[in-house]
C-alpha cells in the first residue's frame, strides 16, 4: 500500500499555499483569534472567497455546469485541510462549499439552483444552519419549528439557538415541521429563508467564543413562498442525514492542531523544558492522537472518493479529531499555563477556545460515542 501523495497532490498542496501566503494579511493571526463565525473574519471571507473562486479554488470539486472543475474529491480535502491549519480563512463559505451547494445541486429545483449555486462559487454568499432548537440538539428530531401552509406559503413560527453566522447570513438552511404531515421525522422539510425575510429577529449570545458568533434566532408569522422549500415534505431528514455525515469529515482541525502542537514544543524547548520526560511524552501522545485523527479522517475520504457509503467510520473520525484538539489543547494549558492569560500567546488562546466547542458543535461526542457503540462495536441500546 502506497501512503505517500502523488505529484498532483503535492503540486496542489503547494498552490494553495501559494495563495493563502500571498492573500493574507500580515495581521492575520489577530483578525483570525475569534474564529470563522466572527464579523471580522466574515467580512474577511467576503474579499477572500472571489480571489479564491478566481484562482480555481473554491469549488475545484464541484461539477462544471455550476462552476466547479471535477477535480478529485482529494483536491478538495487538501484544500479543506490547508483552509483549516490557516485558522478557516473562508469563514462561514466552507458551509456552502462542502455541503450546502452539493445538497442544493442534487435536491433543488431548477430555479433555486440558478438563484443560490452561481452567488456561492463566486465565493459570496453567507448561509446559516438554522437546525437546533432549545429542547432539540442532539435529539433534532423533536425540533418544534413550525411550516404552516397557507395556499402558495408557509407561515413559520418558531426558535432556533446556537446558530452560527446568522448575524451576518443572507440564507437560513431551515428545518421545520410541516404541520398536518404527522409528527416524527417525516414531517420535516428544509426551507431555505432569506434572512432579510419580516418577522425574523437574531441575538447574539454572549459566549466564551463570543464576538457574534452564535446566536437565537426567531421567526415569527415569517411569510415565505412554497417555491422556497428544498425538497419534498418527507424527505427532509434523508436530505441533512446526508449532509451531516460530509460535515462530520470536513473540518479537519487536526491539521491546525498538529501546527499549534509544534509551536508549543518550540516554545517549551526555548525556555529548556523539553527536556521534562513528563513533558516529552505527553507532547508524544498529543502527536500520537494527531496523527490517528488524520489516518481515520483520511480512511473516510478514501471511501468517498472511490464511492463507498460512509458507515459510523466517519463517526469513529470525528471522535479522533475531538480528541486530538483537546489533547492539544490540555497540553499548552498544563505547560504553557502562562501563555494562556493576560494578552497571552494568541494563537495558543484562540485554539483553546475552539477545542472546548468542537466536542459540541456539528453533534455531540457523547452522540458519537453511542453511533459507534451501536453500529461500528455492535454492541446493545441498553446496558
Ligand atoms: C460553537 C457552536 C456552534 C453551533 N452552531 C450551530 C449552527 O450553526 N446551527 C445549529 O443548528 N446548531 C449549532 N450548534 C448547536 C449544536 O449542534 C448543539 O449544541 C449540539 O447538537 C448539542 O445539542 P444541545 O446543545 O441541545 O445539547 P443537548 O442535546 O441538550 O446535550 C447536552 C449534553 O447531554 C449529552 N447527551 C444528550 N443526549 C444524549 C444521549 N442520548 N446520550 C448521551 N449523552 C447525551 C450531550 O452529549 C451533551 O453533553 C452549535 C453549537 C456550538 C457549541
Amino acid at each position: 500500500m502506497d501512503f505517500t501523495w502523488s505529484r498532483e497532490d503535492t503540486e496542489f498542496r503547494s498552490r494553495v499555499r501559494g495563495v493563502l501566503s500571498r492573500e493574507l494579511p500580515t495581521n492575520w493571526p489577530t483578525l483570525a483569534r475569534h474564529g470563522p463565525g466572527s464579523r471580522q473574519q466574515t467580512e474577511f471571507c467576503l474579499e477572500f472567497c472571489p480571489k479564491l473562486a478566481e484562482a480555481g479554488l473554491l469549488v475545484p470539486h464541484w461539477p462544471r455546469e455550476w462552476g466547479g472543475a471535477e477535480r478529485p474529491v482529494w483536491e478538495h480535502f487538501i484544500l479543506g485541510e490547508e483552509m483549516w491549519a490557516a485558522g478557516e480563512p473562508r469563514g462561514a463559505q466552507y458551509m456552502n462549499v462542502n455541503w450546502i451547494g452539493p445538497v442544493l445541486m442534487q435536491f433543488g429545483s431548477d430555479a433555486q439552483k440558478q438563484r443560490y449555486i452561481p452567488q456561492m462559487a463566486a465565493g459570496k454568499a453567507i448561509w446559516c444552519q438554522g437546525f437546533s432548537e432549545p429542547n432539540a440538539g442532539s435529539d433534532l428530531a423533536s425540533l418544534k419549528t413550525r411550516a404552516d401552509r397557507e395556499g402558495d406559503e408557509y407561515v413559520i413560527n418558531g426558535q432556533k439557538i446556537w446558530t452560527s453566522y446568522a448575524g451576518m447570513a443572507d440564507q437560513c438552511f431551515l428545518l421545520a415541521r410541516v404541520s398536518g404531515a404527522g409528527e416524527g421525522k417525516s414531517a420535516i422539510a428544509i426551507f431555505i429563508v432569506p434572512m432579510t425575510t419580516p418577522g425574523i429577529e437574531v441575538r447574539s449570545i454572549p459566549s466564551l467564543i463570543g464576538h457574534g458568533d452564535i446566536h437565537e434566532v426567531f421567526f415569527t408569522d415569517v411569510h415565505i413562498p412554497v417555491s422556497a422549500r428544498l425538497g419534498e415534505v418527507g424527505q427532509g431528514w434523508k436530505i441533512i442525514s446526508a449532509a451531516l455525515a460530509n460535515e462530520r469529515v470536513g473540518i479537519p482541525r487536526y491539521q491546525l492542531a498538529t501546527i499549534i502542537l509544534d509551536e508549543m514544543v518550540g516554545l517549551l524547548k526555548t525556555r529548556g523544558q523539553f527536556g521534562d520526560p513528563v513533558i516529552r511524552l505527553r507532547a508524544a501522545q498529543a502527536a500520537a492522537s494527531c496523527e490517528a485523527a488524520r489516518i481515520l479522517v483520511y480512511h473516510v475520504v478514501d471511501a468517498k472518493s472511490r464511492g463507498q457509503i460512509l458507515g459510523a467510520d466517519a463517526n469513529v473520525a470525528r471522535l479522533a479529531v475531538i480528541g486530538a484538539d483537546h489533547a492539544v489543547s490540555d497540553f499548552g494549558m498544563d505547560f504553557l499555563a502562562d501563555c494562556y492569560s493576560g494578552a497571552g500567546h494568541v494563537s495558543f488562546m484562540s485554539h483553546h477556545e475552539r477545542a472546548i466547542v468542537t466536542g459540541i458543535a456539528a453533534g455531540a461526542a457523547e452522540i458519537q460515542l453511542n453511533i459507534v457503540a451501536q453500529r461500528y462495536l455492535n454492541l446493545p441500546r441498553e446496558a
